[in-house]
């Protein structure tokens, strides 16, 4: 049994055999939750590094900081990755979630965070052998 979520009309249906392409309700594109749970697992285990400190064990990646946020120090750079690695609440958690985006602040400092997954083409992206993460940060402006 397999759960899809309706990202139009947000109700979920469930299936034994097929896949749903489209919401029995409404028509509107839909997300298979249990890819959607995967990935979100996959992502959380590839950023929890930035607390826990890399693991040949998870996902591996890269993260890039925008110059304004090199521009902080190194002290403050760590303590922004290092929030980001212990976040296990989302604003927006809905079903369709993969855990791909964030926000944060520290002190006077708000930032936001993506992961962008690459695969290798005809791959599954939640097979860590062949993906690759990145996860970016950058500040945000504020009045
Ligand atoms: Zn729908």
């Amino acid at each position: 049994m397999t759960g899809f979520y309706c990202k139009t009309c947000r109700r979920t249906s469930s299936s034994a055999k097929h896949r749903i392409d489209r919401c029995p309700a409404c028509g509107g594109p839909t997300i298979d939750l249990d890819r959607s749970r995967a990935l979100a697992a996959r992502n959380d285990a590839f950023r929890r590094q930035l607390a826990m400190g890399w693991s040949s064990t998870c996902p591996a990646g890269e993260v890039i900081v925008t110059p304004d946020v090199a521009a902080l120090g190194h002290t403050m750079e760590s303590l922004i990755l290092r929030s980001i690695g212990l976040r296990t609440t989302f604003p927006r958690d809905e079903p369709d979630t993969e855990h791909a985006v964030g926000v944060g602040r520290i002190g006077d400092k708000a930032f936001d965070w993506t992961i962008s997954v690459e695969s290798k083409p005809n791959s599954h992206r939640v097979d860590d052998r062949f993906t690759r993460r990145t996860l970016s940060v950058r500040l945000l402006s504020h009045p």
